[in-house]
């Protein structure tokens, strides 16, 4: 089975949306598809918390303009048996979760550190969460999955680390029935082992989730569908003349990661160079380009 992460921009247009329908469709089954939140929400999600602390409820006109931006897209690509549903869905987490917390938010001066901290985590996994469900709806074979279920972490000093043990556990149980279908997953999205407060593998994340689940499961091949053509020689954006990488190992794309290349998040890759499992560095909106794969 392969793993396939779509990034935000990849899932943030009804265009770019129906490119993602046509690569994985053009695939066997069963596959598992990860995906970000639609380009931009999570800032935006994020940058509401920040706005609903400062009691400026003007973050209720933006979690709107993102209410309608989801149901275009559902309109555009969820096929028709399911739009209720997923309109539905998206709905009811922006009204019955997103909504009170940042009223909770907005009108609670005193609320400890802490818990401003926990209300925010558990904001910002709402990206992915209304990302999966219309990508889920996109296909007629689409099986839901919930990454809260099953990727699990542990503090580690000022941040948090992947709880490895927990998690390998808990994704034998939710993948245990890999049944052909196009199985849906949130990347970037967690828990805490211990209390169970929604967590997140940081900004970025998602490529994280996607290697995690492609170690764990043994993956054939890992993809990550991106918007550039792959790994460059140069930052194309200084370098006009830069070229795309055709193929790199573990160790160099490591290396170009950590030096800050955008490419992938700079996690992603130990995951799976362990387990030897092929990453390929692929553009949305630009399928036919060979890419960039990375190997032994
Ligand atoms: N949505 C998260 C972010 O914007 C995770 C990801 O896209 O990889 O950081
Ligand atoms: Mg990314």
């Amino acid at each position: 089975m392969k793993v396939m992460k779509f990034g935000g921009t990849s899932v943030g247009s009804v265009e770019s949306l129906r490119n993602l329908r046509d690569i994985v469709n053009a695939e066997a089954r069963p596959v598992l598809v990860v995906v970000s939140a639609m380009g931009g929400f999570t800032n935006q999600l994020l940058a509401m918390c920040e706005q609903a602390q400062q009691r400026d409820i003007s973050c209720l006109d933006t979690l709107e303009a993102a209410r309608a931006r989801h149901h275009e897209a559902i309109d555009g690509v969820v096929v028709e048996s399911m739009r209720d549903q997923v309109h539905a869905t998206i709905d009811r987490f922006i009204d019955e979760s997103l909504k009170p917390y940042y009223l909770a938010l907005a009108t609670n001066p005193r609320m400890p550190v802490d818990e401003i901290e926990r209300v925010c985590d558990a904001i910002v996994a709402h990206g992915e969460i209304l990302s999966s469900a219309i990508v889920t709806g996109m296909f007629e074979d689409g099986v839901p999955h919930l990454s809260l279920n099953c990727m699990r972490t542990v503090p580690d000093g000022h941040g948090r680390i992947l709880d490895w043990e927990e998690t390998g556990r808990l994704v034998k149980t939710e993948y245990a029935s890999l049944a052909d279908g196009v199985h849906v997953a949130q990347g970037f999205i967690s828990r805490d082992t211990k209390s169970g407060d929604v967590t997140n593998l940081g900004r970025g994340g998602s490529d994280y989730t996607a290697a995690i689940l492609a170690s764990l499961l043994d993956a054939e091949s890992l993809e990550i569908w991106t918007d550039v053509d792959g790994f460059m020689t140069a930052d194309p954006r200084t370098h006009p003349d830069a070229t795309v990488i055709p193929q790199m190992t573990y160790a160099q794309a490591q290396e170009m990661c950590d030096a800050g290349a955008k490419v992938i998040y700079p996690p992603t890759i130990a995951p799976v160079a362990i387990k030897h499992i092929p990453v390929w560095v692929k553009n949305t909106f630009n399928p036919a380009a060979p890419g960039t794969v990375i190997v032994d």
